[in-house]
C-alpha cells in the first residue's frame, strides 16, 4: 500500500521517498497554527457539518457516502494499492466538484502534479471530475477584533506560477500536464519505499532553497576537509568537480568558477590556508560604526492564522529580544524582553526604552528579519512608526562582511550563519552547551510556554532568554573578531 504523497517524494528523489517512510524525522511545524486548519476551511465554505470520510475507509464506504451526501469531506479513495484522501468533494448531477485547500497564500502551480494523480484514480473508480477548486489565504486580509473567515480566505479555480500570477485555472493546467501511466508509477513507487534504500546521489535539489532534512544521514561530511569542493557557495560545477576526484576548493580548474566575490575569498583562503580578507573594504565597513554599538537580535514565531488585531496572514510575532550595548570606555551591559500572548506593544515600548538613542545596532542578517520586523510593527502601531524608524535606519548588518566575501574562513566551512562563524573568533563559547541551541528550538519552546505549569515555565524562559543571550554576545564577539584580525594584518604588512 502507498500513498499519492510517497509518489510525490519519490520524484523529488527517491533516497528521500524512501527515507521517509523508513526513517521518519521528528519534526515541529513551521507555523504557529493553534487552531485545526480544517475547521476553518470548512467555516469559509460553510461545509462544517458535512459528512466525513474515516481512515482506512475502502471505496465502497466513500461510493456509499458520496451516494447520501452532497457535501463529503475527507473522502478515501484506493486504486492498485495506491491511496490518496480528498479535502473536499461536491457532488452534483454531472460528477463531482474538488476543493483542494491550501495553508498558503499563493499555491504554486506545481501542486498540479498532486491533483493529476487524484483526478486519474478517482477516473479510474469510474467518477467524472467537472470542476476543480483552490482555497488559500487572503495575504491582503487585515484581521479587526474577530477574525472574519469570509474575508480570510479565497476561493479560486486556478494556481499561482514563480511569481506569484494565477494566470490559468486548474482545469487548464491539467489538461496541459504530460500524460501518466499510473500503474508503472504506482510499481516503481512500491518498489522504492519497500525495498532496500538506494545509495543517495547528491544533486542540486539537496540543498536548494531549503537543506533536505536528510542531509546528515545521507552525507557524512565530517571528513571532508574544511576547505572541501563541497562547501564552495553558489556554484554550479562543484557536485561534477568533486565526482571526478576534486577534493579541495582551491584544486577546482579556475575556469569553473562563477567568480563571485565569495568564491575569490574561499579560493585564497583554500590556497593560502589562512583566513582571506580584503582589508580595504573591511577597513571601510568597520569605519561606519559608531559607539555606543548595540547588538541587537529577536526571536519571533509565524502565524498563517493572524491571532490579533492588525496581522495578516503569515505575520510574525516578536516574543523576545536581547541586547548588548558596549560603550566606547569598553562595558559591556545586557537587557532583554520575553513575554507571550499579545506583547507586540510591550515589546515595542521594551526596545524603544532600552536601545541607545544614537550610535550603530548591529544585527546579524537584518534585511529579511528584524529590519522588516521594525517596519511590520511601524505598520501595526502608526503611533511608534518614527521611532522604530530611528531603530532600524541606524542598523548595520553584520553578515554583510561574510557574505560579501570580505573576511572568509575555511573553518566556517561554507556557513555563513552566526552560530558557525562565532566559533572562527573563540572557542571559549559554543552553542552546544546551551539547552537551546537553535531559533528553531526557542520559537518550539515558545510554543509550549503558555501550557507549561510554572517550574517548566521558568526553565523555558530562562532557556529561551540564554539562547538569545548568546546571539547578541556572539556578535559582540565576530566584531571584535574581525577588528582584531585587522590589526593583525596591519601589523604584519609594518613588519613586511
Ligand atoms: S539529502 Fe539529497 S539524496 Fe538525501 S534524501 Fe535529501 S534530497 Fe535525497
Amino acid at each position: 500500500m502507498i500513498h499519492v504523497s510517497d509518489i510525490l517524494h519519490a520524484q523529488r528523489c527517491k533516497r528521500y521517498a524512501w527515507n521517509i517512510k523508513n526513517n521518519r524525522l521528528k519534526q515541529e511545524g513551521f507555523y504557529h497554527l493553534d487552531m485545526s486548519f480544517s475547521s476553518l476551511w470548512s467555516r469559509f465554505l460553510k461545509v462544517e457539518e458535512s459528512a466525513k470520510g474515516q481512515v482506512g475507509d475502502s471505496n465502497e464506504k466513500s461510493e456509499a457516502l458520496l451516494k447520501e451526501n452532497d457535501w463529503v469531506r475527507f473522502a478515501r479513495f484506493e486504486y492498485r494499492g495506491l491511496r490518496t484522501k480528498i479535502a473536499l468533494i461536491r457532488k452534483h448531477k454531472e460528477g463531482l466538484d474538488l476543493y483542494y485547500p491550501y495553508l498558503s497564500a499563493y499555491p504554486k502551480e506545481n501542486e498540479i502534479i498532486n491533483i493529476q494523480i487524484d483526478v486519474k484514480i478517482l477516473e479510474n473508480l469510474g467518477y467524472k471530475i467537472c470542476n476543480i477548486y483552490s482555497v488559500y489565504l487572503n495575504k491582503d486580509y487585515v484581521r479587526e477584533e474577530e477574525l472574519d473567515i469570509d474575508q480570510l480566505f479565497v476561493l479560486n479555480d486556478a494556481l499561482f506560477n514563480r511569481r506569484n500570477k494565477a494566470n490559468k485555472t486548474i482545469m487548464e493546467l491539467l489538461e496541459a500536464c504530460d500524460p501518466i501511466d499510473l500503474d508503472e508509477i504506482i510499481r516503481e513507487t512500491d518498489k522504492i519505499i519497500h525495498g532496500e534504500p538506494e545509495d543517495p546521489v547528491r544533486t542540486k535539489g539537496c540543498t536548494s532553497q531549503r537543506k533536505c532534512a536528510y542531509y546528515d544521514f545521507c552525507f557524512n561530511e565530517k571528513d571532508e576537509p574544511n576547505d572541501s569542493i563541497l562547501f564552495l557557495t553558489t556554484s554550479r560545477n562543484k557536485l561534477d568537480a568533486y565526482e571526478m576526484g576534486v577534493r579541495r576548493i582551491c584544486d577546482m580548474d579556475p575556469d569553473l568558477f562563477e567568480g563571485f566575490p565569495l568564491q575569490y575569498a574561499q579560493y585564497m583562503a583554500s590556497k593560502e590556508q589562512r583566513p582571506f580578507c580584503d582589508l580595504f573594504a573591511l577597513d571601510t565597513w568597520t569605519e561606519t560604526i559608531q559607539y555606543p554599538i548595540s547588538y541587537l537580535d529577536f526571536e519571533w514565531d509565524t502565524f498563517p492564522i493572524p491571532p490579533y488585531s492588525g496581522m495578516r496572514p503569515f505575520d510574525v510575532l516578536c516574543f523576545q529580544y536581547s541586547l548588548h550595548v558596549e560603550t566606547q570606555e569598553g562595558s559591556l551591559s545586557h537587557m532583554d524582553f520575553f513575554s507571550t500572548g499579545d506583547c507586540r506593544q510591550a515589546f515595542i515600548e521594551s526596545l524603544l526604552e532600552n536601545v541607545p538613542k544614537e550610535g550603530s545596532i548591529l544585527v546579524y542578517n537584518m534585511e529579511g528579519a528584524e529590519k522588516l520586523r521594525l517596519i511590520q510593527l511601524g505598520l501595526q502601531f502608526p503611533q511608534y512608526a518614527e521611532q522604530l524608524k530611528q531603530i532600524y535606519s541606524r542598523m548595520i548588518d553584520l553578515s554583510k562582511p561574510f557574505e560579501h566575501g570580505l573576511y572568509y574562513n575555511n573553518a566556517m566551512r561554507g556557513h555563513f550563519s552566526l552560530k558557525n562563524v562565532m566559533p572562527v573568533f573563540s572557542s571559549d563559547y559554543s552553542y552546544k552547551d546551551l539547552d537551546i541551541q537553535d531559533g528553531m528550538n526557542a520559537v518550539h519552546a515558545y510554543r509550549h510556554y503558555d501550557q507549561a505549569n510554572e517550574e517548566e515555565k521558568q526553565y523555558i524562559q530562562h532557556a529561551i532568554r540564554v539562547y538569545c543571550m548568546m546571539d547578541t554576545y556572539a556578535e559582540y564577539i565576530v566584531l571584535h573578531g574581525l577588528l582584531d584580525y585587522m590589526k593583525e594584518l596591519e601589523k604584519e604588512a609594518e613588519y613586511a
